[in-house]
Order: C-alpha cells, then sequence, then structure tokens
C-alpha cells in the first residue's frame, strides 16, 4: 500500500471518528518520527502523552522481548509475578498508596474508580450516598461513566442517559466545592493538572479545600493523573508538590511503554470494602504488559531522570513565556508545568497545528484555542529550541 493507499482505504474502512492529517508515519526514533515521504517530524505529541521514553528505548526493546517468549496473557484468575511485583513497585514510590488493581485503559481506570468509590460508601454508609463531584474543563475518557463526568457537553449529550448523580462545580472554585460536597457525596475526580480540558493547574488551596470537604463528610477524593502522572510535570505524581493525598488515583497513559494499561491505586480503608467478585477484567494486569510497564516506570521514577524533566520542563516554559512576550496579540496565556503545556492563543488551534505540520512539527491541541504540547520526557534543550522555532514559524503562518 501507498502512502495515498493508506489514506484512501482509512476513508472507506476504518469509523471516521478523527480527522487525521494527509501523512503517514512510518518510523520513530527518539523524539521524531518519519513519515512515509521521508519527512522529519519533532513529535511534541508523543502519542498524546504516553510515548514517555521516546522511540526506540533500548530497555523497553529488551523487556518486550525478553517476555515475548510464552505467557502473554493468563488472566486474573491465577497468581502471576509481573503483576504483583509492579504492585509493589506503584506501592512503593505512592506515600498514600497501599494496593492496585490493574485495568487496561485511562477510561477503565476512571469507572473503576467511580465503581471502587460508591462501593465503599455503601458498604461504609449504606444507601444513598451515591453522588460524584466533577469539574468545568475535565476530561476523563469516553465510556459512559467517564462521560458522565466529562465536562464537554459534546462527549457527553448524544449518548444521554450516561451515568446518572453527577454534580458539576467550577475548577479552582473552593467556595463552590464547599457548598458541592455534602452529605450525598460518594467521590470527587479531578485532575490536578488538566490536560484534554485546556492545561488548567489546580490551585493548591483548591486541592487542599477538596481534601477538607472530602474528609468532612467521608467522600472519596480521585485524583485522574492519567495524563499528568508518571514524570510528565517533573515530578513522578502531579500531585506530589501540593502535599494534598487522594484516596484513589487513577493511572494509565506511559505506564506500558505504549502497550495498552491502566491502574487504580487505592488506600486500605478504600480496599477494605471491595470484596471477591466486586469487579473484575480478563486481560488487566497481564504478564507481558506489567512487565514491560515495570522496566518503563522504574526508569521515569529515577531521579536523574525527573531532574531532567524538570530541567528541560523549566527551560520550555520560559521559552513558551518569551515566545508569549514576542507574540502578545496571539499568544494570550501559557499553561501547565514540567514537559505538559498549554499555549492559550487567540485563533484556532486546529490551524495552527495543521502549520506546525508543515514546519516538521507535530503538536496537539486542548480545545479550539489552546496548543497542547506534551512531548516524551526525553527532549533535550536543543529540540525544545526546535520546537520554538518551528511552533513561531507555525503561528506566523495561521495568523
Ligand atoms: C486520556 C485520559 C483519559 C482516558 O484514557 P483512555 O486510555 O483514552 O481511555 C482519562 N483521563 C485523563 C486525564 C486522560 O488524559
Amino acid at each position: 500500500m501507498t502512502a495515498a493507499d493508506v489514506i484512501s482505504a482509512e476513508q472507506r474502512y476504518l469509523l471516521q471518528t478523527y480527522a487525521r492529517p494527509e501523512f503517514v508515519i512510518e518510523r520513530g526514533e527518539g523524539c521524531y518520527l518519519y513519515d512515509s515521504e521521508g519527512r522529519r517530524y519533532l513529535d511534541c505529541v508523543a502519542g498524546i502523552a504516553v510515548n514517555a521514553l521516546g522511540y526506540g528505548d533500548p530497555d523497553v526493546a529488551r523487556a518486550i522481548r525478553d517476555h515475548a517468549n510464552g505467557l502473554i496473557h493468563l488472566s486474573n484468575l491465577y497468581h502471576s509475578r509481573p503483576a504483583v511485583e509492579l504492585a509493589q513497585t506503584l506501592v512503593n514510590h505512592t506515600s498514600w498508596a497501599d494496593r492496585v488493581f490493574f485495568c487496561n485503559s485511562g477510561a477503565e481506570a476512571v469507572e473503576g474508580a467511580l465503581k471502587f468509590s460508591r462501593r465503599y460508601a455503601r458498604d461504609i454508609h449504606g444507601e444513598g450516598k451515591t453522588t460524584i463531584v466533577a469539574f468545568s474543563g475535565s476530561f476523563h475518557g469516553r465510556t459512559m461513566g467517564a462521560v458522565a463526568v466529562t465536562a464537554r457537553e459534546k462527549y457527553r449529550q448524544p449518548f444521554e442517559p450516561v451515568m446518572p448523580g453527577v454534580r458539576f462545580i467550577p475548577f479552582n472554585d473552593s467556595a463552590a466545592a464547599a457548598a458541592a460536597i455534602t452529605d450525598d457525596v460518594c467521590g470527587v475526580i479531578v485532575e490536578p493538572i488538566q490536560g484534554e480540558g485546556g492545561l488548567s493547574v489546580a490551585t493548591p488551596e483548591f486541592l487542599r479545600a477538596l481534601r477538607e470537604r472530602c474528609d468532612a463528610v467521608d467522600a472519596l477524593l480521585i485524583f485522574d493523573e492519567i495524563q499528568c502522572g508518571i514524570g510528565r510535570t517533573g515530578t513522578l505524581w502531579a500531585h506530589e508538590p501540593y502535599g494534598v493525598a487522594p484516596d484513589l488515583m487513577t493511572i494509565a497513559k506511559p505506564l506500558g511503554g505504549g502497550l495498552p494499561i491502566g491502574a487504580i491505586l487505592m488506600r486500605q480503608k478504600v480496599a477494605q470494602a471491595i470484596h471477591t467478585g466486586d469487579h473484575g477484567t480478563t486481560f488487566g494486569g497481564g504478564p507481558f504488559v506489567t512487565a514491560v510497564a515495570q522496566t518503563v516506570f522504574r526508569k521515569i521514577a529515577d531521579p536523574t531522570f525527573l531532574a531532567h524533566v524538570r530541567e528541560v520542563g523549566d527551560y520550555l516554559g520560559e521559552a513558551l513565556a518569551d515566545l508569549q512576550a514576542a507574540r502578545p496579540n496571539v499568544v494570550l496565556e501559557v499553561r501547565g508545568r514540567g514537559l505538559m503545556r498549554g499555549v492559550v492563543i487567540n485563533g484556532s488551534s486546529s490551524a495552527v497545528r495543521e502549520a506546525a505540520h508543515n514546519e516538521g512539527l507535530l503538536i496537539a491541541t486542548a480545545g479550539d484555542d489552546v496548543l497542547r504540547l506534551v512531548p516524551p520526557l526525553i527532549l533535550t534543550r536543543a529540540q525544545v529550541d526546535e520546537a520554538i522555532e518551528k511552533l513561531t514559524r507555525a503561528l506566523d503562518a495561521a495568523s
């Protein structure tokens, strides 16, 4: 198949849920992708914050080779070493967490966390404590429970009725949170740094207020770190610098080095309310994917690696602030932390994204007027310079 054949067959055979650009990526190396014409792109999307170690990491390749023979899948009916070892590693790296449930994606981790919140409330408090509080600008996935707690109407409204019992309040509004988190609430789900919704960063006061209100009514606080977790912001967990800990945390995107895996971390008090047979999965926590994830997680959790993310992330933040100073009418605001950055523009984010493709730069969007940069965490300072040069040209071309 030529690239043109791939593009026309895509239009004929794949469900048209994505608007893809007119090139076909064939190869990746480090932070670069190459299309069928040999054009090179600096990748600031990383498979939507998944490919934290870039393309062709030798340790990931070795882990895949080492575990490719035999036990790819076993099911959760039997004990298996890699899943237990990964759970132990995750718990040891997370001060407040005691146990882990593995699944296959972000949305599935969110579904599990919502179910566990309802289960906990019913176990401890009986009937009637079933409301989930979620926030403006949130994104938690595309399944019926996850869209029910996702703010954007477009993702939710066409599929109604979705899961009932959700109360939305404004993000970073502590007073609204205090009023909304009442005795009927079993769970509060929040992204410490919002991803798809526009890269807004939670204020310390807001997360503290959520923690206090959840404690007051014994609601479970769920941090969705599917996008912002695992080193993305320069600390292993995005919530670490806040000094506020949740009761449950969902993770997924980068954990498997590109293989599908999600996980829910939880405190013992939550785990105690979940009983044999309450929840399950066929594929979740399989030996192959958890063995590879162990390699990925250990590499990212290394303090030297995290120090690199902080350094390059700060550098990217400064470079974007300089860009805003140089183009104040085009760049309205820079958001985010570490290597998770949003650029609010005066114009169409998809137009700038297309223009960036022409410059050899892949960027994502987060809404109609926010550009999103979530590059591989191995990005270098020189590559930040390259990204800013290309982005500047794309902004000029699109405006
Ligand atoms: C991507 C994402 C999800 C959904 O993950 P999927 O693997 O696409 O189901 C949920 N929450 C956040 C914060 C995400 O970024």
